[in-house]
Parts: C-alpha cells; structure tokens; sequence
C-alpha cells in the first residue's frame, strides 16, 4: 500500500476523511476515501500502489472485460452498450466532423475502437489487461499496445483521445495529463468519462454507491476538481455532457451491495430518479451518475 502525502491537485498535505467503503466485487477489505482540506478533491488513501493493484482486479465482475452474453442482464448491458456505442461516435464526429486520428486509452476488448474504425477513423489503443488487449486486437485486425509510454507517436498526433471510465484507475494522473497534452493536435479534443460522486445515485446509496469502487477507483472527480486538475496541464473543460444509462447500471450493482439482492424496481427507480435530477437545466450543468467531460487546450 502507498499513502499520499501530497494532494495531486493542489499539493496540500492535509486530508480529512470523507468515507469508508469496501470492496464489494473483489478483496472484502475496507477502504478510505480522503478529501484534501485545501481543494476538496476525493482520493483512495492509502491505495494499493501500481505494482500491487493488479490483484484488486481479479474477478469476474469486470463485465466490460468479457464478451460473452450468458445471462439476461449480460443481454441487456450488451444492447445498451450497442446504444452507447453509437452515441459515442455521434458525438466524435459531430467534434471531428473531418474524422482523423483516434487514440482510445484503456480500450478493454475494443468496442469503441472498432466502432470508429467501421466509420472511417484511423484508431490507436492502449490496454494493460492482457486478456482484453488480445481480444480488442483480434476485433480491429492490429496491435494494440499495454500504456501510453509504449506509443511511437509525436507530439501533436490526435484528433481525438478518449478515456473511458479509465483516469480515475491511473496512478500517474498528473503525468498521464501532460502526456495527453502534448499528443493532442491544437484543434483536438480529449473525451473522459468518470463517474460523479456528487450525483443524486451517490448521494442516495452513500457508501454503497457502486462507482466509489474501491480500490480500482483512486480518485472521484467532481466537476470543480476536474477543472482545477486541467487547468494545471493548461486545459479546458469545453462541455459536460450525461451518461444516461450508468445510473441503471450503477444503481442495480448499488442495492445488491447494500441488500445482498438485486432489487430490480429500486434500481430502475432510483436510476430515473437521478437522471431526472441530473438533467441540464437553465441553472446547473448535466449532474448524471457519469459524466463525460469534453476537453480543449487552452
Ligand atoms: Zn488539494
């Protein structure tokens, strides 16, 4: 385990602690959420440190990992996933409506990056897990590589980098920010998608809020500390925009944690719920279980 001293956004070194949370899907064993007392930012503290993490990912639970369809619930997330897919490259190319370079980083068994292929996009991936990065190559008919540190590609190189509920599993933030930077073309824009520990969903399951989860999870950005971690690497949050289905899929996991069952009607009620309350509205951005920040260079 490695304890942080410094806050990697402010660097304050005091924290107070804001939450214990177990580890549902893997080790059992509790964990502290911290928040530093000086920019309010939520971090895993102490966390495993990279070399040690990689136990904490030793389950089946990691759905987005595996393929096969077997139960109903596997159908369902199967055909959202289809769904989100296609609003995923909705959005890129109404972004990039020329289509260009696409770095996808931790890209699973590569969906996404063979979604953007099929439409025409020249793709680029990164995953550590062996596993997926076998099938995701197998899937876009090219070799995709472990981390970001392994790629040849200059500075300037992307129209498009996409993280998809991938930063907040990255021990080297404020390095892998820089990194992003500088390979990001002057008119490109970078996607992150994290969940929102300040949405109605977190707020109603509290400790057994799913998307806490800990210790795969080292931080829990909310829209403020976001916006002062990229103002750091000089970036800018261009726009928010919701993930409508995380809340379903977030909440479903949630009441099993907290019942032991998984409560259909709980999940699908509390998943409308915070979609109605996370909604756009004159007075407050997009407040979803997730969010998707769209990212320029200042
Ligand atoms: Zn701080």
């Amino acid at each position: 385990m490695e304890k942080i001293d410094q806050c990697p956004v402010c660097q304050g070194s005091s924290f107070s602690n804001y939450l214990n949370v177990e580890d549902f899907t893997v080790s059992r064993q509790e964990f502290k959420i911290q928040q530093c007392n000086t920019c309010n930012f939520l971090l895993t503290n102490p966390r495993p440190a990279e070399a040690e993490i990689g136990a904490f990912y030793q389950s089946d639970a990691y759905i987005s990992h595996h393929d096969d369809a077997k139960d109903l619930m596997s159908r369902v997330y199967g055909q959202v996933r289809n769904y989100t897919l296609q609003q995923k490259l909705k959005m890129i190319n109404e972004l990039v409506p020329a289509k260009g370079s696409l770095l996808d980083i931790g890209c699973g068994t590569g969906a996404f990056l063979h979604t953007c292929q099929q439409d025409g996009w020249k793709i680029i991936g990164t995953e550590p897990d062996p596993d997926a990065r076998l099938q995701a190559e197998q899937k876009v008919g090219s070799p995709i590589h472990a981390q970001i540190q392994g790629l040849p590609h200059a500075d300037n190189s992307f129209d498009i980098i996409s993280m998809w509920h991938v930063l907040e599993h990255v021990h080297r933030l404020n390095e892998t920010l820089s990194w992003l930077r500088s390979k990001l073309k002057t008119s490109g824009k970078i996607l992150i998608a994290v969940p929102n520990p300040e949405s109605h969903d977190a707020q109603v399951f509290g400790k057994y809020w799913a998307a806490y989860d800990v210790p795969r999870h080292l931080y829990h950005f909310t829209k403020n500390t976001m916006n002062k971690l990229l103002a750091n690497h000089g970036l800018l949050i261009h726009s928010i925009q919701p993930m409508w289905f995380d809340a379903f899929y977030v909440s479903m996991l949630s009441t099993k944690y907290q019942s032991g069952n998984t409560d259909l009607i709980r999940s699908l009620s509390t998943g409308i719920k915070s979609n109605f309350k996370g909604r756009k509205r004159a007075d407050h951005r997009n407040n979803t279980s997730s969010l998707i920040y769209i990212i320029t260079k200042k």
